[in-house]
């Protein structure tokens, strides 16, 4: 995949402090290009696809904003919450503003918890964006597949 022009701005928006204080890269010094397409790579991999993954974050972000901020059990398996924030967030590819909302879903005997956001689940749908390498909301696909399914 190549580095367009708009995804050259958008690389520069997802650094810390500019649209969020932590950014979306992490310590990934890769092009978005390049992160994109292992990450697309890796959701080919686990027999997964992109709608599929952005359905189910949007199914748990439903449930877990039922609880106004309590949280609530998913089918016997899973415990959900949201956080709201005030105002909103803009895409870094420039293409809308989402609502600040954090949700947390953890799974029945797991450790590992997920954390993610409205944008994260556009950035997923629409870019096929799940973050750089240890950024605070990166997605990782084989997560998804352990912890949300
Ligand atoms: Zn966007």
């Amino acid at each position: 995949m190549k580095m367009t022009p708009e995804y050259s701005k958008a690389q520069e928006n997802m650094h810390a402090g500019i649209i969020s204080s932590s950014g979306f890269l992490g310590n990934d010094s890769r092009l978005i290009s390049d992160i994109i397409c292992d990450d697309e790579e890796m959701v080919q991999v686990l027999g997964m696809n992109f709608t599929e993954i952005a359905n189910r974050l949007k199914f748990f972000m439903e449930k877990a904003l039922n609880g106004f901020g309590n949280p609530v059990t998913v089918d016997e398996l899973w415990e959900v919450f949201s956080e709201e924030a005030r105002g909103v967030i803009p895409c870094p590819f420039e293409d809308g503003s989402f609502k600040k909302i954090n949700v947390y879903v953890k799974k029945k005997g797991f450790k590992d918890s997920v954390v993610f956001s409205e944008l994260g689940i556009h950035l997923i749908e629409k870019h096929h964006f799940f973050q750089g390498k240890d950024a605070f909301f990166r997605l990782d696909p084989e997560k998804i597949k352990k912890i949300l399914f």
